[in-house]
């Protein structure tokens, strides 16, 4: 097996099994491994350390799939990591129905760097987004056939990460029968179509589940003003929870068709919706001018930092969105505010919140602290994971 070994004091983090090398704690590679190869790592003076699958065009050359020495990396290993993710989902969605829709595998968190499966209903979606995904592509499809029994399952590797990984984007049918253009699945008593397809991430924002039905708990009577709608996965739960109307922003006018879609099928009266296709930091200054007010606002807008020097740009985003929010908010009035970029943290977050009520002038207070759902789990080795943070909170 080709060989990496680890510059003298740059096993640590290996040593604390976290799943990511660097190409700069890279000493020298013996063999001649190709893209997605299975590589042993060793310290500088020869301890085992972990195997890893190589990826020569990332700055992360290696992602660790076992810290074991003697775990051979085959088919029996994928399928006992699949076996392992599945259980734990049984466990943690024990009344799962047909039209479920859950995280299947999320990646390094189950011991799969680079590879994402989700279930819609029966069918399968799969992200692989690096070089080691890729190279087991083939013999994941084929144990999730045997594990699942899944009619369907598609790939969604339409991912902006795989050029670093010297891969390109890739769409399509991995296995079964096409599936429809709209899946329906079912979250918490709503009904949402899903666009597999053509639809974001994977279709559908599974992360927010549990956050979408703690927000309907808030929306009863309530004039309810949901920014960055996509397809109306808080309206719903809003409406369902006896919102008295919700106006939908977003930017995508194929999202907010869809938002409407899903409400006439939840049998919801649509003269209650206003879709708004637009910028959410431009109309919120526009309301703000015309001194509208609502009871409950979410603010779940796309990831602001995708890297180091977007930080303090994604916090003046964060902050200026929530500032309009809070002066959009009747005395009393509910936000609820998410960032799922993984580079701000709940702290940072938080203070960016505490900077927006000084500025407004109105006193908040927190009332729940969220995160991603338990389908979308996190190791304590690698909390980089963790990226969706929100919160619940009351303006005065
Ligand atoms: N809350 C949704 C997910 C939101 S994803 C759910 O639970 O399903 C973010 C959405 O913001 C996307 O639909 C995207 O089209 C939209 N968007 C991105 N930038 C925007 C902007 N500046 N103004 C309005 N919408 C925007």
């Amino acid at each position: 097996m080709p060989t990496a070994f680890i510059k003298p004091g740059r096993s640590k983090s290996l040593e604390r099994r976290h799943p990511w090398v660097f190409s700069g704690a890279v000493a020298r590679i013996e063999g001649a491994p190709a893209p997605g190869d299975t590589v042993k790592i060793l310290s500088e003076k020869g301890k085992f350390l972990a195997q890893g699958a190589f990826s020569p065009s990332s700055q992360i050359l290696l992602r660790v799939w076992t810290f074991d020495e003697g775990e051979e990396i085959d088919a029996a290993f994928f399928r006992r990591r699949l076996e392992e993710a599945f259980s734990l989902r049984r466990q943690l969605f024990p009344e799962k129905s047909e039209k479920s829709a859950l995280r299947l595998v999320n990646a390094e968190a189950d011991g799969l760097p680079g590879v994402v499966i989700d279930r819609y209903g029966e069918i399968l979606v799969c992200q692989f987004s690096s070089a080691g995904g890729e190279r087991w592509r083939g013999e994941i499809v084929r144990q999730l056939r045997e594990l699942t029994g899944a009619p369907t399952v598609y790939e969604r590797s339409d991912l902006e990460v795989r050029s670093k990984e010297g891969l390109p984007q890739r769409c399509g049918l991995l296995w079964g029968a096409e599936p429809p253009d709209l899946v329906e699945i079912s979250e918490y008593g709503c009904r949402f179509l899903v666009d597999i397809r053509r639809g974001h991430k994977t279709g559908f924002y599974l992360d927010q589940r549990e956050n979408r039905r703690l927000a309907g708990e808030f929306a009863v009577a309530a004039q309810v003003l949901n920014c960055f709608s996509y397809s109306g996965g808080f309206a719903v739960p809003a409406l369902k929870g006896g919102a008295e109307n919700v106006v939908n922003i977003d930017a995508s006018a194929d999202a907010l068709e869809l938002a409407r879609r899903n409400i006439l099928r939840n049998d919801l009266d649509d003269q209650r919706v206003t879709h708004l296709c637009g910028d959410v930091f431009a109309l919120l200054r526009r309301f703000r001018d015309e001194r509208r007010c609502f009871d409950l606002i979410i603010l779940d807008p796309p990831k602001f930092a995708y890297n180091k020097s977007q930080v303090t740009a994604a916090t003046r985003g964060y902050k200026d969105i929530n500032m309009l929010g809070m002066q959009l908010l009747e005395p009393g009035g509910i936000l609820c505010t998410f960032s799922c970029s993984g580079l701000i943290s709940e702290d940072l977050f938080q203070k960016v919140l505490f900077g927006a009520s000084v500025d407004v002038g109105r006193d908040v207070r927190i009332l729940e602290r969220l995160a991603q759902g338990t389908d979308h789990p996190v190791l304590l080795t690698f909390p980089e994971a963790a990226y969706l943070k929100g919160f619940i909170y009351q303006v005065e």
